[in-house]
């Protein structure tokens, strides 16, 4: 799927920035600890996707507009120029994720796994753990948190992952994915639906990790987000890990423990593995999925329209080919070629040429009769026939279409293609191939048959023209005979 690459406008510039001050002010309100631990920091996956959407256009623009919303919206909690720090750290972590990506290659529409496992590693792995290092190192230079550099590490690093985890391909794929049609509803999607309900409100209202003693994780929801991923596409698999892993923040923020009685630091580091192993999972799986779906649709494509080139092809070879696929004889296309080399080589030996039209009589009676399948074999033995009537060099039988035939028989006189013509309606007179609704009771044919020396600028369609009026004669005066032009 190639991309064109589009231009930032007047509203992508507001955009950004008030995004992001609301993303962080969701954050530090919905995702933070009482302890002032954030457990998701969103917003860099949004200066990070302005980046890969628009391909590194306007990159200051973004970044001074970025930094100015972290700082807008940090001042009541820090001083400003803690927040400049924040927004310069943000800054070379959504930087470092862009380069990377972009140096490996991967397509921001995060269409193939192999785009996925990009992403994760450029951005969530890489980025962020740099990004986390050197905030870690601000937050102890200015004293803020008092706990130990590598703790603030790693809680800094998991907070800004699982922010580009889950807030990348929910943007991405809101901005790349065109609406898939949606799919009926199925009685499996219903009972799916109901136990995800019901786990989230046991999730909500139990203490503890228990609900009335029974123990119910956040784990338990995975299955359902599978089933979810399989049913659906990325962008409402993403929409869906977005809304499961703030509501489990919000949660935690609450003060409640769904992974038991534990600390609140393991608490929050289990919140952030059960939504890393959750977006990547899932995501991973719904990408994975339409993937081998859009695959498996392009494969029938190719192979039908392989199939019509196929027919195409095989009509242009029937044309190529010189004799007729029914009866053996020559087609058509054999026919004109000759009549036009025999009418020069009559002209050149002023000679005369003689051509038949013959056809059968009655013969959409026969068919309706007695079947197609005799009436193909019906057409074989005339055409048996008038092969067999027609065995001088230069002549020449050809099926002229349907169950009109016609012959060419070079430097012979009128009387005499009349000759052969009557011949050929004895032979069928003595074959007497029964046809039970003609007059005579046998398959029997009209003929036409004409002779020309010709002369100047004459052309064969004469010819031709004169054999049809006398065929048309024939059949007029009551079938079953020659006549001559
Ligand atoms: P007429 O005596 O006036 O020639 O009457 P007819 O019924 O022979 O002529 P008409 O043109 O009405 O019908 C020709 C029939 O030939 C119609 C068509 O179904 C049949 N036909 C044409 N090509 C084939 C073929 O390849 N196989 C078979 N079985 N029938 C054919
Ligand atoms: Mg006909
Ligand atoms: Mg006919």
């Amino acid at each position: 799927m190639k991309q064109s690459i589009p231009t930032p406008s007047f509203y992508s510039y507001l955009f950004l920035p008030l995004a992001y001050f609301i993303s962080v002010k969701l954050c530090l309100g919905l995702a933070m600890t009482p302890e002032g631990t954030v457990i998701i920091w969103l917003a860099n996956a949004f200066t990070l996707t302005a980046l890969l959407y628009y391909r590194g256009q306007r990159y200051w623009v973004f970044i001074l507009f970025a930094i100015a919303a972290e700082i807008a919206a940090d001042v009541p909690t820090f001083p400003w120029y803690e927040g400049l720090m924040l927004g310069v750290t943000n800054t070379i972590e959504v930087t470092l994720a862009y380069l990377i990506m972009r140096k490996v290659s991967m397509s921001p529409s995060l269409y193939k796994l192999e785009d996925v496992i990009k992403f994760i590693v450029a951005g969530p792995f890489i980025a962020s753990l740099i990004g986390a290092l050197i905030g870690a190192a601000i937050i102890k230079f200015f004293g803020v948190d008092t706990g130990g550099y590598l703790s603030i590490v790693q809680v800094w690093w998991f907070g800004d992952a699982l922010g580009l985890i889950i807030g990348i391909p929910l943007l991405l794929s809101l901005l790349y994915y065109k609406s898939q049609p949606i799919k009926p509803l199925i009685r499996i999607d219903l009972i799916v639906a109901v136990i995800s309900t019901a786990l989230l409100l046991m999730l909500t209202f139990g203490e503890n990790g228990l609900f009335l003693g029974v123990v119910i994780t956040p784990t338990l929801l995975l299955p359902s987000m599978l089933y979810l991923a399989a049913r659906t596409d990325l962008k409402c698999t993403a929409i869906a890990v977005f809304i499961v892993s703030f509501a489990l923040a919000l949660v935690i923020t609450a003060g409640r423990n769904p992974f038991g009685n534990l600390s609140i630091s393991l608490t929050i580091l289990h919140a952030q593995e059960f939504i890393a192993i959750l977006s990547i999972a899932s995501m991973g799986f719904a990408t994975l999925l339409s993937r081998i779906r859009d695959n498996e649709r392009e494969l029938e494509d190719r192979v039908s329209k392989r199939t019509d080139e196929l027919q195409l092809l095989n009509h242009k070879l029937e044309g190529l080919s010189k004799t007729d696929g029914l009866t053996g004889i020559a087609n058509r296309r054999s026919f004109d070629d000759v009549l036009e080399i025999e009418w020069m080589r009559a002209k050149r030996a002023n000679q005369p040429l003689a051509l038949a039209m013959l056809d059968i009589d009655w013969f959409k009676r026969y068919n309706d009769h007695y079947g197609h399948q005799a009436g193909d074999e019906c057409l074989r033995r005339v055409s048996n026939i008038l092969a067999s009537n027609l065995c001088r060099t230069g002549d020449l039988v050809a099926r002229y279409g349907g169950e009109e035939f016609v012959f060419i028989a070079p430097a012979i006189s009128g009387d005499q293609a009349l000759e052969i013509s009557r011949k050929i309606c004895e032979a069928l007179h003595s074959l007497a191939l029964p046809h039970e609704l003609s007059t005579f009771g046998y398959v029997t044919v009209s003929v036409g048959v004409a002779s020309i020396t010709p002369q100047g600028s004459q052309k064969s369609d004469v010819l031709v023209k004169m054999a049809d009026d006398a065929l048309y004669q024939a059949k007029e005066q009551g079938r079953n005979r020659a006549l001559l032009a």
